[in-house]
């Protein structure tokens, strides 16, 4: 079987990401964590989630750009997406990469490409979160953000922080005295010894950490993950703070743990369901192969249909 080592080291090939958006056949295998190719695709499968209690945020997938041209396509892109969300009145945001508008290439026309759609979301009334990519762009990211934060509101901008970094604690403790909304999750990148914890336990220790950190910061944030035990312990940790249920949101992955995502909501979370589209599915997608091996057998039963 492949080892999470291997597959993440697939998933960072550029070209097979080419290769892999010509392959309409894959249509029927990646439909269980990718919402569509298309914005509309993506809208009914939020308004689906809407209809199940759960909000949303739009993630169009195609990282690591390498040309100016597309950076620029990929700001069309969401500022659409920020149109769309008006339009059809669906309960949700937008998650962004930084690779995809420029980081490989330029950090300050990376910062004003995420800028326009800053902008466009704060105009609109709609919050923009940075997601969190590999560790070689990790102090880039904060630097961008931070930039960004300086200029646009709480509620406009907000980052992610991955629990499997060495940094973490830090950067969290850092970030909450801006104040930023900050996206808590494990972290789904191969890192080395000499950055991430190599052990899950740590992982997770470090996980219930910051978590506690961002709950007491009174600030809203997001909780990202479908582990029952991150779940309960911050569940308990509200409970016990007398920290409201509404103070902060749990985040789920399309496709990933449907039933605990509907239990949350009908308990009374808030739950955001992170939705990815687009035809660049492939990194995203062996990300998601390498966090369960059992997925693999669901794409080989799924080939062979
Ligand atoms: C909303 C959201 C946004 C995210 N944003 C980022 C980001 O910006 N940067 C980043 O590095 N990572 C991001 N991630 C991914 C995250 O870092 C983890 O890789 C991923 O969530 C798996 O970790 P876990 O917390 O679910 O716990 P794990 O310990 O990995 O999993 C716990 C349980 O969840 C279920 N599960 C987890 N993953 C899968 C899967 N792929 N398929 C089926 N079941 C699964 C299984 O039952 C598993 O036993 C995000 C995750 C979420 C939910």
């Amino acid at each position: 079987m492949l080892s999470r080592t291997a597959l993440l080291y697939l998933a960072r090939q550029e070209k097979l990401k080419d290769v892999a958006a010509r392959f309409s056949t894959f249509r029927k295998i990646t439909a269980r964590f990718i919402a569509g190719e298309t914005i509309d695709e993506a809208v009914a499968a939020i308004k689906d989630l809407n209809a199940r209690r759960c909000s949303a945020s739009f993630d169009h997938l195609n990282e690591s750009v390498s040309s100016v041209a597309e950076t620029e396509g990929e700001v069309r892109e969401y500022l659409n997406v920020l149109a769309k969300i008006d339009e059809s009145g669906i309960n949700s945001n937008v998650s962004i990469k930084l690779t995809q508008f420029g980081l490989d290439i330029d950090p300050e026309l990376t910062y004003r490409n995420a800028r326009k759609v800053v902008e466009d979301g704060a105009r609109r009334g709609n919050f923009v979160r940075v997601d969190m990519e590999g560790s070689a762009v990790t102090q880039l990211t904060i630097d961008i953000f931070k930039r960004l934060r300086s200029e646009f509101g709480l509620n406009d901008v907000g980052i992610v922080v991955q629990s499997y970094l060495y940094r973490t604690e830090e950067d969290a403790r850092e970030l909450l005295k801006i104040p930023a909304r900050i996206r808590l999750c494990k972290g789904a990148y191969d890192e080395p010894a000499a950055v991430a914890y190599p052990d899950k336990k740590d992982v997770d220790d470090n996980y219930v950490r910051v978590m506690k950190l961002l709950l007491a910061s009174g600030t809203y944030h997001g909780i990202a993950t479908h582990d029952p035990k991150m779940i309960d312990a911050t569940i308990d940790f509200a409970q016990k703070e007398g920290i409201g249920q509404k103070a902060f949101e749990f985040q789920m992955l399309y496709g990933i743990r449907r039933d605990l995502q509907e239990q949350l909501a009908r308990d009374g979370y808030n739950m955001r369901v992170y939705v990815p589209y687009g035809k660049h599915w492939y990194p995203y997608f062996m990300r998601r192969l390498a966090e369960r091996p059992a997925n693999i057998w669901f794409v080989m039963k799924n080939l062979w249909k």
